[in-house]
């Protein structure tokens, strides 16, 4: 405990808590003191990162810990423990929505609980500025001011996908690379500022693939549906909860083949891409909500966890023994 909270970035309530907990903790530390010595934890994170890009982060261990969480952008995202070479890793996939979120310093705060205590290891990221061009587009004037009959429904809609968005269960069931929804290529990036008939709305929460209407789409990764509709923007949509806050979102479908409650594997057909909600022509749009941050799916699609933490800061916060706490297979 006294080593974490040696670090930088203490909480302000951290010095009293561990007055409290070193005099609590004294007696029993001698005859633990032993089994606590050995254990070591990691966490792995990137000290900087260009906003609105998706990263990895991961809280390893030689030995197990439970309950282990992730506290980034103002949400406590629970994470899974999953079994590793020589250990327990737990992973978890964040982001930052560039519409929102501006560059700077934000805090990223692991936790868990080992040999009876609860440790909390907080870090800094820094998010880079990154430019996402502008795209202008031209749609039916009542999808960009819609019509007030339209107003009710809309919000009734926002509702329920910002529940959708901040579904939080800790089964990790995405796996990397994604799967692509669709064979079609990338028609539209992540965060370009759109302008629709020259008035600017915002910017793109997702990624677009080609897909004519009726071509089959597949779930990038395993879930559970949270949410299914037919929504003013949206058109018919698939929300598709992967765990760890992970979310994605399916829109502008002709047919949605699945329920609310349904699990899904990765690769198995959720529906038929189409031409409803606010669309120029067919596509899909595929959003990625991180702990309800949307952020750029594109790269997923083509890297993969244990690439991802290779580029990032991996630190020992307990302990002093070294090692790679990997899963047996590629997460
Ligand atoms: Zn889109």
């Amino acid at each position: 405990m006294k080593k974490i909270m040696k670090k930088r970035n203490v909480l302000p309530w951290g010095f009293l808590l561990r007055i409290g907990i070193a005099l609590f903790l004294t007696a029993p530390s001698v005859v633990f003191g032993a089994s606590a010595a050995r254990a070591s934890a990691f966490v792995t994170y990137p000290e900087s990162w260009d906003v609105g890009q998706a990263f990895v982060v991961a809280l390893s261990s030689n030995t197990s810990f439970d309950s282990p969480a992730l506290t980034w952008m103002g949400r406590t995202i629970s994470l899974d423990v999953e079994s590793g070479r020589e250990g327990v890793v737990s992973y978890g996939l964040l982001g930052s929505y560039v519409r929102d979120v501006r560059p700077g310093d934000y805090p990223l705060e692991f936790a868990f609980t080992q040999d009876g205590e609860r440790f909390e290891v907080k870090r800094t990221v820094t998010l880079k500025e990154r430019a996402y061009p502008e795209e202008k587009l031209t749609v039916e004037g009542r999808m960009v001011t819609p019509p007030k009959s339209e107003i009710a429904r809309i919000r009734k809609e926002a509702r329920l996908a910002a529940a959708a968005r901040g579904t939080m269960t800790a089964e990790r069931r995405w796996t990397t690379p994604f799967e692509r929804p669709v064979p079609g290529v990338f028609t539209s990036g992540y965060g370009l500022r759109r302008v629709y008939n020259d008035v600017p709305k915002g910017c793109h929460a997702g990624t677009d693939f080609r897909a004519a209407v009726g071509t089959p789409v597949k779930a990038p990764f395993a879930g559970t549906v949270v949410l299914t509709g037919h929504h003013y923007y949206a058109g018919r949509s698939v929300y598709l909860d992967a765990g760890n806050g992970v979310v994605g979102l399916f829109f502008h479908m002709d047919k949605v083949k699945v329920k609310k409650g349904d699990r899904v594997k990765k690769g198995q057909t959720i529906g038929e891409s189409g031409v409803t909600g606010r669309v120029t022509g067919p596509h899909l749009h595929f959003g990625l909500s991180l702990a309800g941050q949307y952020a750029d799916a594109a790269p997923l699609f083509e890297t993969s966890v244990t690439a991802l933490l290779k580029s990032m800061k991996r630190e020992t916060v307990r302990g002093d023994a070294r090692g790679d706490i990997l899963p047996p297979s590629d997460p």
